[in-house]
């Protein structure tokens, strides 16, 4: 695939966006602390407030730093219009709670993100929406679920931390059959390599304290999409106050500019590392979408521009006991909740991506208790190989 743009994606990542706040001939946007925006002419004051003529009233609807981070990301995803929450978990409960009412109903899989599972499975029943969360990888029972008749369908590829990989166009097209919503969580894969809009979906959203900040120093959360989709969620999100702080906006802006840089190379050391490991007498199985191997390799071909930063793991042994003298050995990785930063993150799902979930939960979810998820920094790929090799010895 490529980008219709002919401005290239390193290039976008630097400079779109930014030119709307400069001042005094900086180059840098600033931070803008201010809560409110002082008008002399209350008749100015009266147009912007009432969204007549463009502004600042108060930052909990809207800010300039923030104004330019969700442009940036806007840009990225194709998308006609942006806004931002918070934290990830912030702009996907604005969106679900902006977009359903009582009686509705959306399917899903039942490999979205852990904060997302439990929103289908405690919160939407509780307002009386009905969720149905299929098997990710059939797409048979999830077209047949959404020709049921559903208001949103709700996506997520590559998925965590199994990275399964949902063919975004066939689903797309089965859900404007029945004028479903479809919202795909783009934060494994990041603007650099999929646009879920241009695939067909409606609204395309980011945890941006992953890739998109990419320095695992600030939370946040976007989305984007059509106009009167965006208004509709913003108008929640302004409510909700879930308002993604300048300070926040400012570090993910930062982290942005390299991110087509990061995730080049992050899509090249995760594909090397996955085909190591693959060949590793003591892994039992190597889960990433760029491997032949993959179950939705071919899909990702087609809908991906690379396979993404994250990979998964599982020892031959196959026992917490075993991560549990694993993870120790590895120098050049944090051994935390998080992904998509400059350095490498391992974590097993029982302390990130499930921390939700019982043990037996996990083990229904297909998820084993010796998975380890790689998430691959920005270090020299034949350093992360080594370490992997030393840790893999047997002691
Ligand atoms: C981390 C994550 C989220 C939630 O984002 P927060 O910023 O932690 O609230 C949502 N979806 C995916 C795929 C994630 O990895």
């Amino acid at each position: 695939m490529t980008v219709q743009n002919s401005i290239q994606q390193g290039t976008q990542c630097v400079w779109y966006g930014e030119e709307k706040y400069l001042m005094q001939g900086a180059t840098q946007t600033p931070v803008v602390h201010s809560v409110a925006y002082g008008y002399d002419n209350v008749d100015e004051w009266m147009a912007v407030a009432l969204g007549q003529q463009e502004g600042h009233i108060y930052s909990r609807n809207t800010n300039p730093t923030v104004h330019v981070f969700e442009e940036k990301v806007r840009l990225l995803e194709g998308a006609e219009a942006a806004t931002s929450a918070s934290t990830g978990m912030g702009i996907i409960s604005s969106t679900l709670f902006a977009l359903l009412s009582p009686g509705a109903r959306v399917v899903s899989i039942k490999d979205t993100y852990g904060g997302t599972n439990v929103i289908f499975s405690e919160f939407l029943p509780r307002f009386n929406v009905r969720v149905t969360l299929c098997d990710t990888t059939d797409h048979d029972q999830i077209e047949a679920e959404i020709a049921k008749g559903c208001d949103v369908v709700y996506l997520e590829s590559p998925t965590n931390p199994t990275t399964k990989v949902m063919d975004i166009a066939r689903l797309a097209a089965a859900a404007k059959t029945v004028r479903a919503t479809v919202i795909v969580d783009n934060t494994f894969a990041t603007p650099i390599n999929q646009n879920p809009l241009r695939l067909g979906a409606d609204l395309t959203l980011h945890s941006a304290t992953k890739f998109l900040g990419g320095h695992a120093d600030a939370l946040g959360g976007v989305v984007c999409g059509r106009k009167a989709l965006i208004d509709q969620i913003y108008h929640y999100r302004e409510i909700n106050g879930a308002t993604l702080h300048p300070m926040a906006a400012y570090l993910l802006l930062r982290g942005m500019k390299t991110l087509e840089l990061r995730v080049r190379r992050q899509n090249e050391s995760a594909l090397q590392i996955a085909r190591y490991l693959e060949a590793h007498l003591a892994i039992e199985h190597v889960f990433y979408p760029g491997l032949t191997s993959h179950g939705g390799h071919e899909i990702a071909k087609r809908q991906m521009r690379g396979f993404g930063g994250v990979l998964s793991f599982m020892l031959k042994e196959n026992s917490f006991d075993a991560v549990r003298r694993f993870l120790p050995k590895l120098r050049f990785a944090h051994r935390a909740a998080n992904l998509g930063a400059v350095e490498t993150v391992v974590g097993p799902p029982a302390t990130t991506s499930h921390v939700e979930c019982s043990a037996a939960e996990r083990a229904a979810m297909g998820i084993p208790e010796s998975l380890i998820r790689y998430s691959t920094g920005i270090e020299n790929t034949a350093d992360l190989i080594a370490d992997l090799d030393q840790a893999l010895r047997p002691s």
